[in-house]
Formats: structure tokens, sequence, C-alpha cells
């Protein structure tokens, strides 16, 4: 029996459970979990704001651990390897694929949306015997999971896995949105939302010679986080700072202060529609605002059209989208030197227990802290709680 964080119920806490995992089949790995964090798709989840019929769940999308099986015909890795995973494990073979947007790899996107593997089935049991769904093909807030082989990405010795972790979601989100938005040295950059990716996106935008990085959030308390990670400027948003018309041109006017005519790129980093037309209005012409927060189903955003005269660009972003398996390879190398200087946004390790991982949705609920990170086996994690 592993043990795994379940969702069964939307809108309910959730709970660490014993499942039953099987053998990993053709194309697939069992993984002993080391480290895993909490991010806020997988609150989304939780919340029932991703769809219906997404649970009974295993959840968790970020995580590292080590190889401990493998099915028939899995070559190019072997037991005992230590891996940070990647959430899609792209074909190669689909339109998307072929076009060079592998993120919206068909097939993944399927098996994804259905809650199994890539043969369209579950290797997760409750106790009670009830299947139970895969979150994001990994399901790794647990002791043990079951996943693609290509979604296991060796990480070198030298990087810790409670690091490598940190890197398969909110690192691979945020580097590559500022990649794929083109920016470049002393481009001016907002971002907006100062979470777990956001924290990412700033990293990202200074590795880039952006200047001036104006960072905003509605927590003042981000402020040191922000300008540790390489923000020049850091804005406080009011409860209701950019959902009415007077907030909205206030924030305009004080980015203007700093940047006079708005930012050439914006990114949005919340999932909200006060904060994507925030992102929108925040831009000079000729700017580009990157929608990198997840927002739920039914989120609606309206926008003064006539601004696309001025040849602003909206732009959507899916896990850094292009390829997400080169874009960890490279991050993995950043790692090895602390460039990426992961200690800095982990605001909390927990252990793998009910109450920790419930307040730790409850934080990302309400905006506080940086990443949580599970620690599930601290040896294997290279630190301890
Ligand atoms: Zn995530
Ligand atoms: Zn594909």
């Amino acid at each position: 029996m592993a043990e795994a964080v379940v969702l069964r119920r939307p809108g309910r806490p959730v709970a660490v459970e014993p499942v039953a995992l099987a053998e990993p089949r053709a194309g697939e790995v069992r993984v002993r979990m080391a480290a895993a964090g909490v991010c806020h798709s997988d609150l989304l989840l939780a919340e029932g704001k991703l769809g219906e019929a997404r649970w009974p769940i295993v959840l968790g999308h970020e995580g590292a651990g080590v190889v401990e099986a493998l099915g028939p015909d899995v070559t190019g890795i072997e037991a005992g390897q230590r891996v940070v995973l990647c959430m899609i494990p792209s074909c190669g073979a689909c339109r998307p694929c072929r076009e060079g947007r592998r993120t919206l790899c068909e097939p993944v996107a399927t098996a994804s949306l259905a809650g199994t593997l890539l043969d369209g089935s579950t290797r997760l049991r409750g106790s009670d015997g009830e299947p139970l769904q895969h979150g994001l093909l990994l399901a790794c807030l647990a002791s043990d999971t079951v996943v693609p082989a290509a979604s296991a990405i060796p990480v070198p010795d030298t990087v810790p896995l409670w690091q490598a972790a940190l890197l398969g979601c909110a690192a691979v989100t945020g580097f590559g949105a500022v990649a794929g938005a083109g920016v470049r040295t002393g481009q001016s950059v907002a971002v907006i939302g100062c979470g777990g990716v956001g924290l990412q996106v700033i990293a990202a935008a200074r590795l880039a010679g952006a200047a001036p990085i104006i960072v905003l959030d509605r927590q003042a308390a981000k402020r040191e986080l922000a300008l540790a990670r390489g923000a020049s400027h850091f804005l406080a948003v009011g409860d209701h700072g950019a959902s009415d018309a007077d907030g909205l041109g206030s924030l305009q006017a004080q980015v203007a202060q700093i940047v006079g005519g708005g930012v050439e790129h914006c990114f949005e980093v919340v999932g909200a529609a006060a904060t994507i037309r925030l992102a929108f209005a925040l831009l000079r012409g000729g700017g580009r605002a990157t929608v990198v927060g997840l927002a739920g189903r039914g989120v609606e955003v309206s926008l003064p059209a006539i601004e696309f005269l001025s040849e602003k660009t909206l732009a959507g972003c899916y896990y850094g989208s292009g390829d997400a398996r080169g874009s960890l390879e490279r991050l993995l190398a950043l790692t090895v030197d602390d460039r990426l200087a992961l200690e800095q946004v982990v605001s909390h390790f927990i252990a793998l227990e009910d109450s920790s991982v419930n307040g730790a949705f409850a934080r990302l609920r309400a905006g506080e802290g940086a990443r949580t990170v599970v620690l599930i086996d601290e040896q294997l994690a290279g630190r301890s709680l």
C-alpha cells in the first residue's frame, strides 16, 4: 500500500489515504516520491473549478523522487535513477507536437483531463477498491506513483530532490513564459501575482536582463521576497485595486511613474478576470501580456477592445509552452550552481499529513506565503522539516 493525498469531493478537505498502486505497464515507471510542491492548480481541482467528474483523484503534479521499477520495454532509464517529473510527456507525433507546441500534445491532454495514464486506464485504487484518477498524469502528492517513463527526467546528483521538485511545475512554467514572450535585455516587465509561479517569472525576467521589473501583489508582505528575487519595484494592490476603474487607473499611474507609457511585457500569474484586465491595461503600445495564471472554468474577461488598435497582444501560456522536457533539462543545468536560488521561493516545508496539506491549500486560497513543499521522504528529499 502507498499513501496519497486523495480528493473525494470538491470543496471538501483532502485526506492522506492508503491507496493500492498497480505495477507499471509498458512505457511506465514506478517512482518513490521524495518531495512535491502544492500548486494553485491542485487547489482549483480541489475546489471543483476545473470541470466535473474529476474525482476521486490523487493530487500533485510538481515532484521529484527515485525510480523504483520499470514497466515492460522501458529503456533509457534505470531503477535507482533520481528524477523530476514532467506532466507533459509529449508524444512528438500529434499535430501540436509536430508544430512545436508540445505542451498542447493531444494524447497527453486527453489523459490529463480523464485522470488516467496514457493508455486510458488507472493504476490507483482506494482501500475500498474504487478506482482513483491520476492528477495530471503524475499523482505525486503520494509516497509512490506510476507515471509515463517520458515524464521521468534524470536529475544530477548535485541537485537535492526537494529543489528538483520545484522545477516540475513552478519553474518550468515561469521560465517558459518569459522565454516564450521573448523578453530581451533592457525591456520593461510587470509581474502580477507573487506566488510560487510568479516568483519564478521574476527570476526568469531578471536572468533575461529585463529592467525595470515591477511586481504587483495584494499581499504587501510579499515585497521583500519580490525584491530579493529580482524585482526593482513592488506595488501593493488593494483588495479592490484591480477590480474597479479607479483602482485600475491608480495602478496604471503608478506604473507610468516608473516607466512612462506602460511596460513592454506583462505576466499575469493569478488567473482572475480583474488581473488579466490589469495586465492588458499596464501595457504600452505594442506590448504583450501573457496569461500564465490558471483561471477556473466559466471565468470571463472583458477588455477595452479599442486598445487592440495600439497593437497590444494578449497571449496564453500552458506549462511554459514549447518543449517542457527540454526546458526542465536546461533548468536543471542552472540549478547546479544555485542560480535559481530555489531556497528563496519556499515559505513552508510540511509532512505528508492531512492537516498540513489542507493548511497549504488554505494559504493558497488566501494568497499567503510562497511555495509549500511536502517532504514525503526527508532523506531522499535532502532536507528535514
Ligand atoms: Zn502547477
Ligand atoms: Zn503529441
